[in-house]
């Protein structure tokens, strides 16, 4: 039974790659985070994982056009979603998973779904955002900015974090015979947290780009069809890490409130 959940896995991250939703070494990184969801937090933890996966397929391809002028990476966008963006996204629940394989305890369920809550919280917040008909609030800068530059916020984007962070919640409340009311709250908060966590890290640590030919900043090397200046950041505060980063912290909060109110 066990055999046929992880060929599942294997035949849709090949999908993914046929469909370029993901890279090859994308579908890899994202099959060992498939496997690993399965092996500590069985079927279920799949379903939260997709939820994930395919509302943010989803969401970046929603009104591409509209978007393209933000998230000008022409060539990585077609070929799909890297490794590093799967591991950016999901590195934190595969650092839950094997904890929970060393050393069993329900805690780590929480902040595989805290995890998550963060990066489904940040996806939307971002997808959804920068659709926003007012311009973005810089909460560094203390200003208003140009759409698509991180550390800015929306009020669109704000609420379709809580309702990202709420679709996890609600899913682990409904999926695990052993969910709690109160633990669906904590991944909720925490992952509304952690996406406020990485809006405060976009804002302060990640590198910033200036493109030549449209006069505007991005945090993307790449900006119409060209090749753009680094103005701020250093190189390896990219917008993997920061995501990485953020879902640490939403697993985190997830974690401590868990152990604090259960135990
Ligand atoms: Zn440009």
């Amino acid at each position: 039974m066990e055999a046929i959940f992880f060929a599942g896995i294997a035949l849709l991250c090949m999908v993914s790659f046929i469909f370029k939703l993901l890279t090859l070494r994308g579908s890899l990184a994202a099959f060992l985070t498939g496997a690993l969801t399965f092996y500590s937090f069985q079927w279920q933890g799949l379903v939260i994982l997709a939820i994930f996966f395919l509302t943010s397929s989803l969401l970046t391809k929603w009104k591409r056009e509209v978007k393209e002028d933000f998230n000008a990476e022409p060539l990585e966008d077609k070929k799909g979603r890297t490794a590093g963006q799967v591991f950016a996204n999901g590195g934190t629940s595969m650092l839950a998973a094997t904890g929970a394989i060393l050393i069993p305890d329900p805690v780590w369920l929480i902040m595989f779904a805290g995890a998550f809550a963060t990066a489904t919280a940040d996806t939307w917040a971002s997808e959804i955002g920068v659709l926003s008909k007012t311009k973005p609030f810089h909460l560094k800068e203390w200003r208003k900015v140009e759409a698509g530059l991180s550390g800015a916020v929306t009020r669109l984007g704000t609420i379709a974090a809580v309702i990202g962070a709420a679709a996890i919640g609600a899913s682990y409340y409904f999926l695990y015979d052993t969910s709690t009311f109160m633990a669906s709250g904590i991944i909720i908060f925490a992952g509304f947290f952690g996406n406020i966590a990485d809006t405060l890290f976009g804002a302060w640590f990640e590198q910033k780009f200036y493109c030549q030919i449209c006069k505007t900043e991005t945090e993307s090397k790449w900006h119409c069809k060209t090749k753009t200046t680094r103005i701020f950041g250093l190189p390896w505060a990219t917008n993997n890490l920061v995501n990485f980063s953020s879902t640490i912290i939403g697993a985190l909060i997830a974690g401590g409130l868990y152990i604090w109110t259960v135990k």
